[in-house]
C-alpha cells in the first residue's frame, strides 16, 4: 500500500474513467442513463456496478468514499451529508430494534443529544459510563440487548483519548462491536480500524475538508465484524431491498454481503431511505481539501503545541487541556496511538468571572469567534455557551465544559502571530 500522503491525493479515482478529469469533477445529475434494458435489469438486480440514482451513490461522492476508505483502511465507505447523519445512521444500524449502546457523556453536544434523548424515542437506549477506557465500569454495563460501544477517539473539547485496542477486545468478547467517532484527530493522526474499532464515523466538515467551507459525513466500515452472531437480527433477517421476489430468491445482509454487511446496509436501508446524502459539490470540496491533509495537520498540530505550551505560562490561565502537552493522565496513549500528534484542538480555563471570558472572546483579531473546528482559520468559542448549550448541566460539568471554558482551533497561520493574538486578548480582558 502506498504512504498516506499519496492516498490522499490519489486514491479512489480514476481519471481514465473520468474523460481523464485530472481533478475529480463535480457530477452535478441526479440520475443516470440505464443504456438498454438488459443493462438496466443487471444494474437494479445489483449484478453489475454502475450508477442509477444519486440519492444512493454518484461518481464525485463515490470517488470519496473510496478515498476515505483508503485512508482509514476500511472494506468501504458512505459520504453522508453531515457528521450528525453519520453519528445516527451508524448508531441506528447497530442497535435498531431495541438495542443499547455504551457510550461516554463527553461527547459531542449533538451526539449527547442524540443518545440521551432522541434516540430513546425510537428504541435505542444508552447506558453512559464516567470513564469509557475503564474496562470494568463498560463490562457492567454490557447486557444481552447491547449492540455497540460508542466514543470519539479525542474527545471535543477536553482532548481526552480513548484506549481503543482492549476496548475493542472487550467489546468482541463479548459480540458487541466498537464504533468510534475520528473527527479531532483526522484519519491523518490515528486510524482507529487498525487498533480493532469495527466502524469510523467522521464529521468531515472539519479537518478533513479543512477549510470550513462544507458540512458533510462518512461512515467507513472495518470489514472485521461479525453482524450475524446472534446479537443483531436485522443484519440475519430476509430483507425484501435485497431479494428478488419474482425468483423466489431471499437474502439477509449478513448473508449476502459477508464482511461488507454494515456498509451495504448503510447504503442501502439508510442512505436510499432517510436520504442525507453528501452533494457532489460537497464532495468535490472534500476532496480538494483531503489532497493536503497530511500538510495541514501537520502544521496545525505543530502550532497546537506550541500554544498550549504557552497558555501553561499565562496569567489568568488556570489549566490547559491538551493531551499533546504531556501533563494529563493519559499521556502513555500518545506514544502509543498518536505518534504524530494529538490535533489542532485544545482549551483552557481561565479564572475570574463571565465576563472576563467574555472581554477575551471579543478581544482577539485573529481567532474568529465560530463554533466549528479543523479549519484554515484559527477559531476560538465558549463551548458552555455555544457548541454544549444543550447538553444537561451535569453531563457538560462530565464532560469538562464548565463556564470558563474555552475552546481553540488551530488554523494555519503563524504560531508567533496566534499567540501574540492571545496574550493581547488576556491581557485586555482583566
Ligand atoms: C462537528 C462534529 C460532529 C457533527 O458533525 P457535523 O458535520 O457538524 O454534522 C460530530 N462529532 C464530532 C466530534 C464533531 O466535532
Amino acid at each position: 500500500m502506498t504512504s498516506f500522503a499519496t492516498r490522499a491525493v490519489h486514491a479512489g479515482y480514476d481519471p481514465q474513467a473520468n474523460a481523464n478529469a485530472a481533478v475529480p469533477p463535480v457530477y452535478a445529475s441526479a440520475a443516470f442513463d440505464l443504456g438498454d434494458a438488459e443493462r438496466g435489469d443487471a444494474l437494479a438486480a445489483g449484478e453489475i456496478d454502475g450508477f442509477e440514482y444519486s440519492r444512493v451513490a454518484n461518481p464525485t461522492v463515490d470517488a470519496l468514499e473510496r478515498r476515505l476508505a483508503a485512508l482509514e483502511g476500511g472494506v468501504g465507505a458512505v459520504a453522508v451529508g453531515s457528521g450528525m447523519a453519520a453519528v445516527t445512521y451508524a448508531l441506528m444500524c447497530a442497535g435498531e430494534g431495541g438495542g443499547r449502546i455504551i457510550a461516554p457523556s463527553d461527547l459531542y453536544g449533538a451526539s449527547v443529544d442524540a443518545l440521551a434523548d432522541f434516540l430513546p424515542q425510537f428504541g435505542i437506549h444508552t447506558d453512559f459510563v464516567n470513564d469509557v477506557n475503564d474496562l470494568d465500569e463498560v463490562a457492567s454495563k454490557i447486557g444481552p440487548d447491547t449492540r455497540a460501544i460508542f466514543a470519539e477517539t479525542v474527545a471535543n473539547p477536553s482532548t481526552a483519548l480513548l484506549d481503543i485496542a482492549p476496548l475493542a477486545d472487550l467489546a468482541h468478547r463479548n459480540g458487541i462491536a466498537l464504533i468510534v467517532d475520528n473527527t479531532v484527530p483526522t484519519p491523518y493522526l490515528l486510524n482507529p480500524i487498525a487498533f480493532g474499532a469495527d466502524v469510523v464515523v467522521h464529521s468531515t466538515t472539519k479537518g478533513i475538508t479543512g477549510h470550513g467551507n462544507a458540512i458533510g459525513g462518512a461512515i467507513i466500515d472495518g470489514g472485521r465484524f461479525d453482524w450475524a452472531n446472534g446479537r443483531f437480527p436485522q443484519f440475519t433477517a430476509r430483507q425484501q431491498v435485497i431479494s428478488d421476489d419474482r425468483a423466489g430468491v431471499w437474502h439477509s445482509f449478513a448473508g449476502k454481503f459477508g464482511n461488507e454487511a454494515f456498509i451495504k446496509r448503510i447504503r442501502i436501508k439508510y442512505l436510499r431511505t432517510f436520504g442525507a446524502v453528501a452533494s457532489p459539490f460537497n464532495a468535490y470540496l472534500t476532496l480538494v481539501g483531503l489532497e493536503t491533509l497530511p500538510q495541514r495537520v501537520a502544521r496545525q498540530v505543530e502550532t497546537a503545541r506550541r500554544v498550549a505550551e504557552h497558555l501553561t505560562r499565562t496569567p489568568h490561565v488556570i489549566k490547559v487541556n491538551y493531551s499533546g502537552l504531556g501533563n494529563t493522565p493519559q499521556f502513555a496513549l500518545v506514544g502509543r496511538y498518536f505518534p504524530r500528534g494529538v490535533g489542532q484542538i485544545l482549551s483552557f480555563l481561565v479564572d475570574g468571572s463571565a465576563e472576563n471570558v467574555r472581554r477575551i472572546l471579543d478581544g482577539t483579531r485573529l481567532f474568529s469567534y465560530v463554533p466549528n473546528i479543523g479549519d484554515a482559520r484559527s477559531l476560538i468559542v465558549d463551548p458552555a455557551h455555544i457548541t454544549h448549550r444543550e447538553v444537561p448541566a451535569a453531563a457538560r460539568v462530565a464532560a469538562g465544559v464548565t463556564d470558563n471554558l474555552i475552546r481553540l482551533s488551530i488554523g494555519l497561520e503563524d504560531a508567533d502571530d496566534l499567540i501574540a493574538d492571545l496574550d493581547q486578548a488576556i491581557a485586555g480582558a482583566y
